[in-house]
């Protein structure tokens, strides 16, 4: 891979980049899109599937995590992406006695709420695969989704800290025609819990009406302890975080306003699904 993209590089092609784990859908092909858009007709644009072991904790869901490589193949064609990188674990971290992987990239703050609260390995896993990958592809431009909205924070971060010389695209989330973010694990979701995985999507739409409705900014806690509450109406949806925070900084705020951003993460019935919105 860091070959070829040498090559690209010798002949001045731009190279747009979008990392997934895949089990692709339209979430994920619509970033594909903007890569293209951002790198033009002559640029080259690459799509990594790699389900990395190192953000996933041991309890997690990284041996049941769905593949269809075929299939990703095919839609990643019909988008129009020129490469599909399929590194395997051996390449990514080498084992043995002698030299087994040892470096990690690691940042400390916006990594710490949220998600790092529930999942304190998970970020590291990201930063580490992240800036492996870059180097491996070496993209002018790289594009994340919106969906993982403390992901594509932390990467801006640790793209600014270390200097690396990629810009960074946040693409809008895209979601299913009643509102369920689309997420590969919408897979191993039964009927019922399908259903259910709506009340993410309507506790924005209620936090987006009080904020919108309210004369003045509201209590973050007692608008959590609602959409708490509304979410849990659900028999098998379990609240894992409710939070409201500023969208840059990912500092929480105590009073919220237009312009803030909620993010939540519910488990329904083993799922655990997340997403998240601008409050305006
Ligand atoms: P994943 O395969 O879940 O690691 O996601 C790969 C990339 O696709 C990440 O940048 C995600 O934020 C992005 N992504 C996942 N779901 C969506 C969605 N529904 N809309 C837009 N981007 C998404």
């Amino acid at each position: 891979m860091q070959k070829l993209a040498l090559q690209w590089k010798r002949q001045g092609t731009r190279i747009g980049f979008v990392p997934t784990m895949g089990y692709l859908h339209e979430g994920h092909l619509s970033l594909v899109h903007r890569a293209r858009k951002a790198v033009g007709a002559r640029g080259q644009v690459v799509v990594s599937i790699y389900v990395n072991p190192t953000q996933f904790a041991p309890h997690e869901d990284l041996a049941k995590y769905p593949r269809d490589l075929d299939r990703d193949r095919k839609l990643c064609a019909e988008a129009g992406a020129d490469c599909l990188f399929v590194p395997h674990d051996t390449d990514m971290y080498p084992a043995g006695q002698a030299a087994p992987y040892s470096t990690y990239v690691v940042e400390e703050r916006l990594s710490q709420g949220l998600e790092g609260v529930s999942r304190p390995t998970h970020f590291r896993g990201v930063t580490t695969i992240v800036a492996k990958l870059f180097n491996l592809v070496l993209p002018e431009v790289a594009v994340f989704g919106a969906k993982d909205w403390q992901q594509a924070a932390v990467i801006q971060k640790m793209v600014a800290d270390l200097n690396f010389p990629v810009e960074i695209i946040v693409a809008p989330t895209l979601r299913e025609p009643d509102g369920l973010a689309m997420s590969s694990r919408n897979k191993y979701l039964s009927e019922a819990e399908r259903r259910q995985a709506l009340a993410l999507h309507q506790a924005l739409a209620t936090a987006r009406e009080q904020v919108r409705q309210a004369a003045e900014p509201l209590p973050a806690g007692r608008l959590r302890q609602q959409l708490r509450r509304q979410i849990e109406k659900n028999a098998d949806a379990r609240v894992d975080y409710v939070e409201f925070f500023d969208p840059v900084t990912l500092a929480p705020v105590r009073q919220v306003k237009l312009g803030d951003h909620l993010a939540l993460a519910v488990r329904v019935g083993k799922t655990r699904l997340i997403d998240n919105g601008s409050l305006r």
